[in-house]
């Protein structure tokens, strides 16, 4: 035991109690400069230093035959040096052969040193590491991790598999090795506290903690590294799962912490939503309804409602922000509504005040587009209380922004959102002590586990069903071969009243040539279909213009829109029965679902097209194969994520701050619910053990709290 800790610790005798107090200066050979880099890594105790693991494996148990090495493949080689030749090309670089008798190969160094030709000098005998590929000449190493072996000397090779550690400057593999090497010999001694319910692991058959983590850093002789990759071994389960459940207890934390701040007590009295219920032309659905009802529980509680509101698109959302809006400015405070684009925005404005004026609720729209004197009369509005709803995008959370009394922020189509950004405008909004509560709304939905971890900080509500009477959007997959074909369709269509979508592609990179591109495409839709009335839309037109255009859409003064993505979210026509979407296999499937989501929303039966240009990839032909089998915005959610992974799906805002080791929200789904259960137990009756599993896998650092 000894020979692992420092000097002072032998001289003072002293010892910490745990692990997790351990300092890892307490460490053999690491001084203050060490632990200073160590931090760097997130390592600041020995518990650390055993919770740091492993990326991957090398296997370096063996030494291969030059002869028999394949390309691609990692391998240790050994031989002797034939040659080291600086080579002056294109550029300079240092090529060395070695050679063991039964074949040679090249190593290959495009940064070396004086000292590292010289030494690579004819006769030598080396070991080296790294991936064999096909070189011009021969087969070689580029950048291999290369020993001498000393005449006479035998070098044995690694008995276990090779772990490779994160590392960071200064503090290398071997640091990291030796590093582990002690902390694992010192548990030994100092056991790993046990967090985990013993019923749990014994439901679960999770090895205990000391195994797992010997496992992980030290993986025995007979485990390959694939079984190591695999998920499926009970180690590796084990630590997954103790991940996973960090982070929900964080996020859970985090939401408990939320609740300890004041928010305004907002009691029914209705006589507004009574009126407003009278006018519509139709009834709210159940779902309405019951979402609607949660909401307002949430605003009678004295601290600010977190919630999430997920639907399908076209399921009514807007109404339902209305509703609650509306229990707001009955009890004399100031509701905001954020849109993530313009046209969303303009569109939101209009439907409040659509249904809002008539009851003589005053409504302000504020984006970042407007004109100065606008802007300014908007921004008087907003402070001095006269907007009772302002409707607006990103724009509303600026500096020169200040409301009166806000008492709820409506966030829609919140994908776009990450838990730092919801926790900013909490705080912004912030009157006094008092925080508004807030209502986040999303139309990508989001499959149950995942929400469950992403969201883990948010009651989360769901309107899980369409108004009456919509129809299913038949979907056709078409080459673009047969554009004739769709010009014909869209032709017979807008001929029998109805209005139709065509979605350019995202052919190029700049959006100035998408927008372009689109122009091109309204002139040649145009000239194919005289009679029709052909419109334009895209993101380089200035709001007006825009407005302009998607009113003459919904009037139906425009027969057929040609548009770019930004009719992508949540805007409502609907007479449009008809989507065409250009070069359809360059969109990903939420994005597909959004688009398709505009059309079907009449009496009429509507259809979607989806042109493609052949061939199509793999993933691309099944993607539209996921779009033409089904409607449901949850099912296509779960495939999304099977074929694009959480980053994607959820954007690296939401993700940024999921950062797991060893976990992987795809992979380990079905683990989750148990986490999140867990989770609820362990903060209910052993709050002690959450806190410090959060610690040992989160770190020091408040990932997810350093707002609120
Ligand atoms: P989303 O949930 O995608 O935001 P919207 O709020 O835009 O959907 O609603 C889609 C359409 O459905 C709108 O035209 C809206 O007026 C209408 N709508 C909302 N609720 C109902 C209902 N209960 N019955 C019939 N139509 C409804
Ligand atoms: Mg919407």
């Amino acid at each position: 035991m000894d020979t692992v800790v420092s000097k002072t610790e032998k001289k003072t005798g002293s010892r910490p109690g745990t692990l997790a107090a351990c300092p890892v200066t307490h460490l053999k050979g690491i001084g203050n400069k060490t632990a200073e880099k160590l931090k760097r890594l997130g390592i600041a105790t020995v518990q650390d230093v055993l919770f740091h693991l492993p990326l991957r494996y090398e296997d370096r148990t063996r030494i291969t035959p030059i002869g028999s090495l394949q390309p691609f493949e990692p391998a240790v080689v050994e031989g002797i040096v034939e040659l080291a030749d600086i080579k002056f090309g294109r550029r300079r670089m240092l090529l060395c052969r070695i050679s063991d008798g039964t074949g040679f190969i090249t190593l290959r160094f495009f940064h070396f040193s004086a000292v590292q030709k010289e030494g690579l000098a004819r006769g030598r005998r080396i070991r080296c590491y790294g991936e064999v590929r096909n070189g011009p000449q021969s087969l070689e190493i580029v950048h291999p991790e290369y020993s001498f072996v000393e005449e006479n000397e035998t070098m044995p090779v690694e008995e276990t598999l090779t772990p490779i550690y994160p590392a960071t400057e200064g503090v290398h593999q071997l640091t990291l090795r030796t590093l582990t090497d002690n902390a694992l010999v010192l548990m030994q001694e100092m056991p790993l506290q046990e967090l985990l319910p013993a019923a749990l692991c014994k439901r679960l058959s999770f090895p205990d903690l000391h195994e797992a983590i010997n496992w992980i850093h030290r993986p025995p002789n007979d485990v390959s590294i694939s079984m190591l990759m695999d998920e499926k071994h009970p180690a590796k389960q084990r630590l997954v799962f103790e991940e996973l459940l960090a982070h929900q207890i964080s996020m859970k934390q985090l939401r408990q912490r939320a609740r300890k701040h004041h928010a305004p007590v907002i009691k029914e009295k209705n006589r507004l939503e009574a009126k407003l219920l009278e006018t519509l032309p139709f009834v709210l659905t159940k779902a309405q309804q019951k979402v609607i009802g949660e909401i307002k529980d949430d605003l009678a509680k004295s601290f600010p409602m977190q919630r999430l509101v997920q639907g399908d698109v076209g399921c009514g959302k807007t109404l339902v922000a209305v509703m609650a809006a509306l229990s707001v400015v009955e009890a004399g405070m100031q509701a905001a509504v954020m849109a993530p684009t313009e046209i969303l925005s303009e569109q939101h404005f209009n439907n409040f005040c659509q249904w809002l004026q008539p009851l003589g609720i005053h409504i302000t729209w504020l984006t970042g587009k407007q004109k100065v004197a606008e802007r300014r009369q908007a921004q008087e509005e907003i402070v001095t209380g006269k907007a009772q709803i302002v409707v607006g995008t990103h724009a509303l959370f600026q500096e020169d922004v200040s409301f009166n009394n806000l008492g709820l922020i409506v966030i829609d189509e919140q994908h776009r959102f990450g838990v730092h950004q919801r926790m900013a405008l909490r705080e912004k909004g912030k009157n006094g002590q008092q925080y508004p509560h807030q209502l986040i709304m999303t139309a990508t939905p989001i499959p149950r586990t995942l929400a469950m971890t992403a969201y883990a900080d948010l009651d989360v509500s769901v309107i899980d069903e369409l108004p009456p009477g919509r129809k299913e959007v038949e979907t056709i997959v078409v080459s673009n071969d047969r554009r004739d074909e769709i010009v014909a369709r869209v032709h017979h269509a807008c001929k029998e009243g109805r209005q139709a979508y065509w979605v350019c592609s995202l052919i190029e990179e700049s959006e100035a040539l998408q927008c372009q591109a689109a122009s091109d495409t309204a002139v040649l839709l145009q000239d194919c279909l005289p009679k029709l009335k052909v419109g334009l839309i895209h993101g380089r037109m200035k709001p007006n213009d825009k407005e302009q255009v998607m009113s003459a859409f919904k009037q139906g003064e425009i027969d057929l829109l040609v548009a770019t993505t930004v009719i992508e979210v949540g805007v409502d026509v609907p007479n449009a029965s008809l989507m065409v979407v250009e070069n359809s296999e360059r969109f990903g499937l939420a994005q597909l679902h959004q688009l398709r989501g505009r059309v079907g929303r009449g009496s009429e039966k509507s259809s979607c097209v989806l042109m493609y240009q052949a061939p199509l990839s793999e993933n691309s032909r099944t993607r539209l194969a996921v779009m033409r089998e089904t409607s449901d915005g949850f099912k296509i959610a779960q495939r999304d994520l099977e074929i694009r992974g959480p980053g994607e799906v959820l954007g690296t805002r939401q993700t940024g701050m999921m950062q797991f080791h060893i976990a992987d929200l795809i992979r380990d789904q079905a683990l989750i619910p148990d986490a999140n259960k867990t989770s609820e137990e362990l903060l209910a009756q052993y709050p002690e053990n959450a806190g410090l599993i959060v610690r040992r896998w989160l770190g020091e650092t408040e990932k997810y709290g350093n707002v609120g």
